[in-house]
């Protein structure tokens, strides 16, 4: 049998956001030791907020084997309460005790940065078969050597070229390597304006200590959303119950005011209060108790579906591929599923003249179920920002069904859709389809024209 390709090929990664890091410490598992990974940004740097992270992403991060790095900061959730935004009545209530025992992992909800710092601390303890190159932004992709252009930001000119085996794009929503690919095929790159941005917000405990309902809720084990036209709010208790993470989605008005290469920015506290003016009480004191500054506001964006993934040796994954709106709570866990699939199929590389027909079977296990997700992800936030009256009653009824076996309309609480998402293990799926996926690869390339 022919030896594996892992210890000589050289990976190059654009980005280390989630599905980077991801990447690089399963490539790294899989016995590669040429991996570099090049970052924008002049550290890891990630916006406090929290992140929910779901049986099939904690499956994940076990396998990878830096569980233990989360663990203490990651708070498992029993309930999940769906209330009307001005009554504060409570439309659904989905016991979630359920999640441990048929997926095999509880749900939990983590702070962002926690699991960030899991993925890196993996990566460090996987050195030195990863590198990191911090401040050097990849402006130039060369699709037919296989290079990357570096710019590095204390650095004048143009920037370097290096070489790759392997190029992986993962370079968040505004990619720059999809940017290259869909140029090379003369199309535009259209990142969609969703008209919908998002406040976040982290509350200490001291800030609550003095308001009895809104400690009760830190001190629970339950997610909250309140639901209203056009905007809603998610929240729950993160880093062992010291934080109560606060998520919303509103229509956007600053980004399209003042528009921004950055897509986010610190917001103003008044204008926040403003657009949750008319929700219930307990809402707007959690919302008053923010510091001034430390609002922060993110422009929510997608992409249409790509024709495909891959070119030549480079692939995309994450949200350069597959930007997921928030609503679903899957965006960082596909992301980092995309990094633990490469990796089980380059990992099976006996032959460089097979790398293209292995991306291709990547993106072949990844991208119709991820952009389903994406699908999901929207209808979900079309059905909670419902603005007429008679849609609204028949969906809020919809929710008091739901404690009779009636679907759920906020998705990532419906059992047919934790079914899909959270009984799937997408390493066992991978080493499933590829010998299949493989061979139709192979077989397509190889038949004439
Ligand atoms: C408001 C909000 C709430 C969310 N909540 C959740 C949640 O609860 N659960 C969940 O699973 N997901 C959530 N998501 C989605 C999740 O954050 C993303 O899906 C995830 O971060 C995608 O990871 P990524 O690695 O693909 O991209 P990113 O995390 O964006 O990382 C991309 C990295 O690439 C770097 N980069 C960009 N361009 C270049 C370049 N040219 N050269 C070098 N480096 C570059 C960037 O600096 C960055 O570090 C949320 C998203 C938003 C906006």
């Amino acid at each position: 049998m022919a030896a594996p390709l892992s210890p000589t090929l050289r990976i190059a990664i654009v980005g280390a956001g989630m599905s980077g890091l991801a990447a690089a410490l399963a490539l790294a598992r899989h016995g590669f030791t040429h991996i570099d990974v090049y970052e924008a940004a002049s550290n890891l740097g990630f916006v406090g907020a929290g992140i929910q992270v779901a049986p099939n992403l904690s499956r994940q991060l076990q396998r990878l084997g830096v569980w233990e790095y989360l663990a203490e900061d990651a708070v498992e959730m029993e309930e999940a309460s769906v209330r009307a935004c001005a009554t504060d009545e409570e439309l659904t209530k989905v016991n979630l005790s359920h999640v441990a025992e048929r997926y095999g992992q509880p749900h939990r909800v983590a702070h962002r940065a926690a699991l960030a710092n899991a993925l890196y601390e993996g990566c460090k303890d996987a050195a030195p078969a990863i590198t990191f190159h911090f401040s050097a932004s990849v402006v130039g992709i060369d699709f037919a050597q296989h290079r990357i252009q570096i710019r590095h930001r204390d650095k004048e000119g143009d920037g370097h070229w290096v070489d790759a085996d392997i190029i992986l794009g993962a370079d968040g929503v505004k990619s720059v390597v999809r940017k290259c690919m869909l140029a090379i095929h003369g199309e535009e790159d259209d990142a969609e304006d969703t008209g919908q941005a998002a406040y976040r917000i982290m509350l200490r405990r001291d800030q609550l200590v003095h308001d009895a309902e809104l400690l009760a809720l830190l001190d629970s084990r339950s997610t909250f959303r309140w639901i209203g036209a056009r905007r809603h709010i998610i929240a729950y208790p993160i880093s062992g119950h010291t934080i109560f993470n606060i998520s919303t989605t509103q229509p956007d008005v600053n980004f399209a005011a003042a528009p921004t290469a950055t897509w986010t920015t610190r917001a103003d506290k008044g204008m926040m209060l403003a657009v949750y003016a008319d929700f219930c009480p307990a809402v707007r004191r959690m919302l008053a108790l923010v510091t001034e500054n430390e609002v922060c506001e993110w422009k929510l964006r997608v992409h249409r579906p790509l024709k495909t993934w891959v070119e030549g040796h480079i692939a995309l994954l994450g949200d350069a591929c597959h930007p997921t709106l928030p609503h679903l709570g899957q965006g960082a866990s596909q992301a980092i599923e995309d990094g633990a699939v490469l990796a089980v199929v380059l990992g099976k590389l006996t032959d460089t003249r097979d790398i293209h027909a292995s991306l291709r079977v990547y993106e072949r296990l990844r991208k119709t179920r991820t952009e389903f997700l994406v699908s999901q992800a929207a209808a979900s936030g079309r059905d909670l920002h419902l603005a007429d009256p008679a849609a609204q009653a028949a969906r809020d009824e919809a929710f008091r069904q739901v404690a009779h076996g009636g679907p759920n309309p906020d998705k990532w609480i419906d059992r047919a859709v934790q079914d899909f998402v959270y009984g799937f293990d997408c390493v066992e799926d991978a080493e499933k389809l590829y010998g299949e996926y493989f061979a139709a690869e192979k077989g397509a390339k190889d038949r004439p024209c």
